[in-house]
């Protein structure tokens, strides 16, 4: 073990036992598993979830298995379960021949309910579901025990085979365990089973029409694939003495669960069953929308894989509950774009510029440095003309205090280009600038400023060259820190969370930008052209992140 104590990743409680367990021989290897539940698209908690499980199991030579806990028939598609395959392997992840389904062991789990039954540990029960909440009590009040609970063991049998057989009506009867209606814990005063749904299941059809709960079928399918370390959220710590009771009742190989926090990030929600609600009431065009904090989203703005996972790696495995400024994940995107991502020159919000002295017909191709950060990329020719597009923001007239862009008797530089200095502009009825008008000096080509002092170096587009599109400006989809505090939550939906931009100029080599392809605006931020809504021939760039690190002056301040 001295090897694996070696190595010098930073450790955490899990890890740590995950040794100990090695150490004191509890179990011979590690093997995990990530759970999902087919009934929504998996967001950025869950990549939190699915870094722990295959990171340990890769770090200690194990075996990570993708286990669908596929349980509750009404609520879960084939279309997620393609989803959470696909978006797991995009994370970078792999779970070789290793998956599995809780439906798997429908079989099992069904004989094994039948061996608890005989051996006086589970019973049939008839009271309605909301009896059986009732008799349950609270922390306060103690439970009280169904009238059916000590029917004999032929009965409870019987009961239970028609309730397979299909002879009851939805939620008419239950199969309990038979554990202890004055435990302090709650999940221990005799938990359901089983309960009779009659729908059809995305894999099993109409085999069934009863169906296992969750912590009967947890625990027992870890046991099934030979887990040796079962993680899970925190809200399972209390569901775990009844993990270890069935296994235990069973006699059957026993894996250990063992809890962490959950991740909770700022001004987003992540519980699927909000995401849902965001969709089916068109809050967000889908899944993928890209400020959605599902992987699919994510994705489709321009994550990267590896920003996600060194996301997951900095904010660290953790027993207590606490918030992530989503300004640290939008950091860990900046600083992975910034290494990979070419640079490109784009403007957002056109304004025509004329240099009145640059012939007219001429033209020619300036050199721009692809990636600053990495050598390799090289550069470009970038077409220059008497016509440009710069930024509306980069002209004022009147200029503000310490603007340093270009207004009227100003010089700035071009980037990669000429020191133009501003000599006019044209205005509309309405007061509006339509166009600036400037003067080149020829002799600054490539920028050189030749001993004056020029502050301001704007980017700007060839007009006649230029390429159309659309750019999609996002912020973050809640105005609050902590949406899922209020009641109303939705109505804390920004509604400035999506800004859509129609005239975008872009510089032509980026014409034939593929799906996915992501650079660097410069100025700007970091885009990626959307992968659902561009086209040959219609390109739409979807803003992954700004250039400003917020996360910066956050850490500062901690
Ligand atoms: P949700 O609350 O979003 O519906 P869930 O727990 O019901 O999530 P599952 O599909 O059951 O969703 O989750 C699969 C695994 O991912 C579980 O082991 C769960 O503990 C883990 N997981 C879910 N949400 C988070 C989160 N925010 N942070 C870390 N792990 C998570
Ligand atoms: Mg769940």
């Amino acid at each position: 073990m001295s090897e694996l104590e070696a190595k010098d990743k930073p450790s955490n409680f899990i890890r740590d036992a995950a040794l100990e367990d090695l150490k004191s021989g509890r179990y011979k290897g590690i093997v995990t598993r990530f759970p999902p539940e087919p009934n929504g698209y998996l967001h950025i908690g869950h990549a939190k979830a699915i870094c722990l499980d295959f990171g340990l199991a890769l770090e200690f030579g194990g075996r990570c298995h993708l286990r669908f806990d596929d349980t509750n028939p009404a609520k879960e598609t084939t279309e997620y379960v393609e989803a959470i395959k696909a978006d797991v392997r995009w994370l970078g992840f792999d779970w070789g021949p290793h998956l599995y389904h809780a439906s798997d062991y429908f079989d099992k789990l069904y004989e094994w309910a039948e061996a608890l039954i005989k051996n006086g540990l589970a019973y049939v029960d008839d009271l309605t579901p909301d009896q059986v909440v009732e008799y349950r009590g609270t922390l306060t009040v103690p439970g009280r025990e169904s009238p059916y609970r000590n029917r004999a063991v032929g009965e409870n049998l019987d009961l239970f085979r028609r309730m397979r057989a299909g002879e009851f009506p939805d939620g008419s009867k239950t199969l309990r365990a038979k554990i202890d209606m004055a435990a302090g814990n709650l999940n221990l005063r005799d938990p359901v089973m089983y309960r009779i749904r009659k729908t059809a299941h995305h894999r099993t059809g109409d085999t069934w029409c009863i169906y296992p709960m969750y912590d009967w079928a947890h625990g027992q399918s870890d046991s099934i694939e030979g887990v040796t370390h079962s993680l899970c959220t925190l809200e399972y710590e209390d569901h775990r003495p009844l993990y270890d009771w069935y296994i235990q009742a069973l006699g059957i190989y026993a894996p250990r669960q063992i809890e962490f926090a959950r991740l909770n990030l700022s001004h987003t929600v992540m519980s699927k069953r909000k995401l849902l609600q965001l969709v089916e009431e068109g809050l967000v065009s889908g899944w993928d929308d890209p400020r959605m904090p599902t992987l699919a989203g994510l994705r489709r703005r321009g994550y990267t894989p590896g920003a996600i996972r060194d996301f997951c790696e900095r904010i660290g495995i953790a027993k207590a509950d606490n918030l992530v400024d989503i300004a640290l994940l939008e950091h860990c995107l900046r600083e992975d774009l910034n290494l990979r991502a070419e640079r490109r020159m784009a403007v957002l919000r056109p304004l025509r510029l004329i240099i009145e002295n640059y012939p007219e017909g001429r033209a020619e191709e300036l050199d721009a440095v692809n990636n600053p950060e990495d050598p390799g990329a090289g550069t470009r020719k970038v077409p220059f003309g008497r016509i440009l597009y710069i930024e509306q923001d980069d002209f004022r007239d009147p200029p503000p205090p310490k603007y340093f862009r270009l207004s009227p008797g100003v010089e700035v530089r071009l980037r990669y280009a000429y020191i133009v200095k501003c000599t006019g502009v044209e205005r509309d009825a309405a007061g509006q600038v339509t166009t600036v008008r400037c003067e080149y000096d020829p002799a600054s080509r490539g920028g050189d400023a030749r001993g004056r002092k020029v502050k301001g170096t704007i980017h700007w587009v060839s007009a006649a060259d230029a390429v159309d599109a659309e750019v999609r400006l996002y912020d973050h989809l809640f105005t609050a820190p902590k949406p899922d505090e209020t009641e109303d939550w939705k109505t804390l939906v920004n509604p400035r969370s999506l800004e859509v931009l129609r005239g975008a100029k872009l510089e032509p080599s980026l014409a034939g930008a593929k799906a996915g392809d992501r650079f660097q605006f410069e100025r700007q931020g970091y885009f990626c052209v959307d992968s659902r809504d561009s086209a040959p021939g219609r390109l739409v760039f979807d803003r992954a992140v700004g250039l400003r690190d917020t996360w910066a002056k956050i850490e500062a301040k901690t």
